[in-house]
């Protein structure tokens, strides 16, 4: 390796979140706007190929880590023979999946052997009707299938990821937290963020963190601080007493963790992205098949990264330095 990805404030980067698709089977509120959204033509997304050319040249970069995310990426066709490619590829040691486990109790056994080593689940309640309400359409029972297939395959650490909304789910905290009492399950509360829409109504659902802190105090089980369960992420871990399970918290706005950033991230139609929050993306695509193109893209990319997002500013409606994205979330992968 000759060189590697350090940006100016001094971030090592070793980790890229790929977005496989923009679609989706599910349209989360938080994610997707109510009436629906244009998806990129078909033409204009990353082929399996294009994709592991670029995180082969990632990989000499110093990249280690991968997960692959969207919109929902087993929508996308035999994603497997991707994995497998993309663990073949030398330096790269642990490929993650976020999904909404939809499909992922069918897929499971199959991933696992493609080389998924991990999985987030997106769950954002465990009441029915409520999580169709906020899926608009989904159906629970597939999510709860998609957790235990996942116990069954052996992925390890099984993560939950929950975007805490007020008047959505904040009733449900307590719920989440005895979850990891006898589950060996990591449940990571996520604060609301203002991706691509600080103006509909993101304000009024979004509650900070410290609720989940506080609910855990008030049911007599202060939660103590562990060791970072095995990830890339930016997580705050804890443990209630006696639990098998862990919590993460992960509040970007409340408190940013940009310090710590060791991400970039590659949009499904090709676009390096070096901070999730901001407009500023570098087109990769064109270059693919020039090596020493794409390693500067990688390097330019780095040279325009911001020290840190300011979804903090945005909750105050103050001025900003940067353009934010106009991105969607599931444009973006999370
Ligand atoms: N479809 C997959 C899923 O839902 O897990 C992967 C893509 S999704 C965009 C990745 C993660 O972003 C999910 O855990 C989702 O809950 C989270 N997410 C989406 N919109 C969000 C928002 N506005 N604020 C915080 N998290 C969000
Ligand atoms: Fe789809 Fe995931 Fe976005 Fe929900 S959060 S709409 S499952 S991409």
């Amino acid at each position: 390796m000759t060189d590697r990805l350090v940006d100016s404030f001094g971030r090592v980067h070793d980790y890229l979140r790929i977005s496989l698709t923009d679609r989706c089977n599910l349209r989360c509120v938080y994610c997707m706007p109510a009436d629906g959204m244009e998806f990129q033509p078909l033409d204009e997304i990353l082929t399996y190929e294009e994709i592991t050319a670029v995180v082969k040249t990632a990989a000499q970069l110093g990249v280690r880590r991968l997960r692959l995310t969207g919109g929902e990426p087993l929508v996308r066709k035999d994603i497997e023979a991707l994995i497998s490619e993309l663990s073949a590829i030398p330096g790269i040691e642990d490929i993650a999946l976020t999904t909404n486990g939809i499909y992922l109790a069918q897929k499971a056994e199959a991933l696992k052997k493609a080389g998924v080593t991990r999985v987030n689940i997106s769950l954002d309640t465990m009441k029915p009707d409520r999580f169709a309400m906020i899926t608009r359409g989904g159906d629970l029972k597939r999510v709860l299938d998609a957790i235990d297939a996942s116990f069954a395959v052996g992925f390890a650490p099984i993560k939950l990821n929950v975007v805490l909304m007020k008047g959505y789910n904040d009733d449900e905290i307590d719920d989440f937290l005895r979850l990891t009492l006898d589950k060996a399950i990591h449940v990571r509360f996520i604060e609301y963020m203002p991706i691509g829409h600080d103006d509909d109504g993101w304000r009024d659902k979004y509650l900070s963190l410290s609720t989940v802190t506080e609910r855990a105090v008030a049911l007599g089980m202060p939660p103590m601080k562990t060791e970072n369960v095995f990830g890339n992420g930016p997580s705050e871990d804890f443990r209630l007493p006696n639990a098998r399970g862990s919590i993460g918290l992960i509040h970007p706005v409340s408190e940013h963790f940009c310090g710590n950033c060791n991400r970039l991230r590659l949009t499904a139609d090709g676009n390096l992205k070096p901070c999730l929050y901001w407009v500023d993306e570098l087109n990769i695509r064109p270059l693919i098949g020039d090596e020493q193109a794409m390693r500067d893209l990688f390097f330019k990319a780095l040279k325009i990264k911001p020290e840190n997002h300011e979804m903090a500013q945005a909750l105050e409606r103050q001025a900003q330095s940067h353009i934010p994205t106009n991105r969607r979330m599931s444009q973006i992968g999370g």
